[in-house]
């Protein structure tokens, strides 16, 4: 009899006890408040560490399309569109696109960079419905979005993807240049004259 009785106590007081436990968590959510009370994403982003690797940020006013950074990058998620300059030396860069569904953010991309036009960013705000949304093209955002003072949002990058217009146009390519004239005259040494056959 004993024995029923101290079972039934420890049933009691065990249950009681997870009880207690369940509730105590119960009312703290309630006292520290829910996360997005702290944080009202995305009005009020969250603060982040100055190292912190969120994604690029990208002057394209400064690149000058060397590629070390896509050679750099190990997983090859940096995709450059470049042409040559028509007018002065080097290229003009038409895309810079970095695919954020291979990304890493190791930051390897940004300490070979002759020109300092690339770092990493605070932004983290990319969610997209779709992994085409994941591919940013730095070079059609506009530029305060591209260089992180402004807010990287999945308008802005459905605006990335937007050609409005061509970035460059090839021109007409240029008439072929005429046949060199000594070439002509032995041929036509060759060419017996008109009237004339051979015996
Ligand atoms: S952070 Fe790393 S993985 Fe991402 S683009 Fe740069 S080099 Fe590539
Ligand atoms: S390394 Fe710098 S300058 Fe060269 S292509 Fe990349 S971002 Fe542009």
């Amino acid at each position: 009899m004993r024995t029923w009785f101290r079972d039934v106590y420890r049933a009691v007081s065990t249950v009681a006890q997870g009880m207690y436990i369940t509730l105590w968590y119960f009312f703290q959510t309630y006292k520290r408040k829910a996360f997005t009370q702290h944080y009202e994403f995305p009005e009020l982003p969250l603060a982040v560490k100055p190292r912190y690797r969120g994604y690029h940020r990208f002057d394209l006013t400064t690149c000058i399309g060397c590629d070390k950074c896509a050679r750099a990058c190990p997983v090859d998620c940096i995709y450059i569109e470049k042409v040559k300059n028509p007018v002065g030396k080097g290229f003009r860069v038409n895309g810079f696109k970095i695919d954020y569904s291979k990304c890493i953010f190791c930051a390897l991309c940004v300490d070979p960079c002759p020109v300092d036009c690339i770092f990493m960013g605070a932004n983290y705000d990319i969610s997209c419905f779709s992994r085409d949304g994941l591919v940013v093209d730095y070079a059609k955002l506009p530029l305060d979005v591209a260089w992180g003072h402004a807010t990287l949002n999945p308008t802005s990058i459905a605006a990335s993807k937007i050609v409005l217009e061509p970035v460059w146009t090839k021109p007409p390519d240029p008439p072929p240049p005429p046949k060199p004239a000594a070439a002509a005259k032995p041929a036509a040494a060759a060419k017996p004259p008109e009237g004339e056959t051979k015996a």
